[in-house]
């Protein structure tokens, strides 16, 4: 069987190092806010390059942080209008509404998956405040165009970097394109916890100081509460796993893009329509490896037939979610598309050769 994603596998890679550290933190006897938290936030920061990491939660609530601290800082107000593509994860959303701002939903392009740079700027009104892109499946999604178009129109990038920590773009890593980022480290993630994780990276001092408050009951000294926060913060095991797992982060990103190299060049069955090279290798972490095809549940199951294990990112687009019934009249055809045909394969740093090559094989078949 192959599995779509062994996560015993992947933790064991690095078991003797997590156990250590894990049995470390049990014995210290201090369980939050403390060295560990401070620690992997640290080296964090130095990996993006960006001056602030703040762990929380989980990645929804890095992003909603990011809103709530906007808000708090009088540069967004409920009511206010963000950009984000059509086909992310319903996280990306929910982050938005949870803060009463006003999704507006862009299409992406059918080429990369990612939001279409080309079709913001017609959504952008007086109350728009910021465009939140997803690196999705990986892949950074981020120009020069959309930074002009940004500073034209004073929005903010928020950048949902729950799927592509460790990609970059021009030297610049992903979470310090913008203005904050969120990250998730859910266990699946390219780099995940044993748990909930999350965090989010600025270089801006206010928003950072605003956001750390806010993850603690929006207070800063104990017992005093500036703002009305919540409880969402990083736990010091799951921390000093995630500092663990940092730093291999990029020789697994590595093992990832070999992986997706090898798919790439040896898949060659017509009725598979293969994700696009990214220009730039390092633009790409393959946190998913999707492909599409017009029968996409027929070949499902025929890899579950041969023991291959995918998984579909994502079935129901959101303005299809009885959560958003609100935005289900919107034609979004190039949304509805991708959630029809796309399938994932599996993709991970333990994944073997000859798996791999079965992969190829059973596909080149179909
Ligand atoms: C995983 C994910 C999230 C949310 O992360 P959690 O840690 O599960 O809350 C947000 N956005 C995207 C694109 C994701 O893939």
């Amino acid at each position: 069987m192959i599995k779509f994603l062994d996560l015993q596998k992947i933790n064991l890679l690095h078991g003797q190092e997590i156990e250590d550290r894990l049995i470390k933190t049990f014995r210290s006897g201090w369980y939050l806010l403390g060295e560990e938290v401070k620690g992997f936030e640290k080296n964090l920061s130095a990996y993006i390059g960006c001056r602030h990491a703040i762990g929380v939660a989980n990645g929804l609530d890095a992003l909603r942080l990011i809103f709530k601290a906007y808000i708090e800082l009088g540069v967004m107000q409920p009511g206010d209008e963000v950009i984000l593509p059509a086909n992310t994860y319903i996280a990306s959303v929910l982050a938005i509404t949870d803060n009463n701002l006003v999704p507006v939903l862009v299409e992406p392009t059918i080429e990369t998956y990612n939001i279409d740079i080309a079709k913001i700027e017609e959504k952008i009104t007086p109350k728009t405040k910021a465009i939140m892109v997803v690196h999705l499946y990986g892949q950074v999604v981020f120009s020069e165009e959309l930074k002009d178009l940004a500073d034209k129109h004073n929005l903010k990038i928020i950048e949902d970097n729950a799927q592509a920590i460790g990609a970059q773009c021009n030297g610049i890593k992903t979470g310090n394109l913008g203005d904050a980022a969120g990250f998730s480290f859910y266990p699946g993630k390219n780099l995940g916890a044993l748990g909930d994780a999350g965090a989010v990276t600025t270089n801006n001092d206010a928003l950072a100081k605003i956001i750390r408050a806010l993850a603690n009951y929006g207070s800063d000294t104990k017992y005093v509460n500036k703002y009305q926060g919540l409880n969402s913060r990083l736990d010091e095991i799951q921390a000093a796993v995630l500092d663990v797992k940092l730093r291999y982060l990029d020789t697994e990103n590595l093992r990832r893009r070999q992986i997706a190299d090898y798919y790439l060049t040896n898949i060659t069955n017509p009725k598979i329509k293969l994700p696009q090279r990214p220009v730039d290798d390092l633009a790409h972490v393959w946190h998913v490896f999707v492909v599409r095809t017009k029968e996409r549940d027929r070949l499902q199951r025929f890899l579950a037939a041969a023991d291959i294990q995918t998984l579909i990112h994502y079935p129901i687009p959101i303005h299809k979610q009885e959560a958003y019934i609100n935005l289900s009249a919107l034609s979004l055809p190039i949304t509805e598309q991708i959630h029809r045909e796309v399938l994932s394969l599996p993709i991970s740093p333990v994944l073997t050769d000859l798996e791999v090559t079965k992969v190829v094989d059973v596909l080149n078949t179909y």
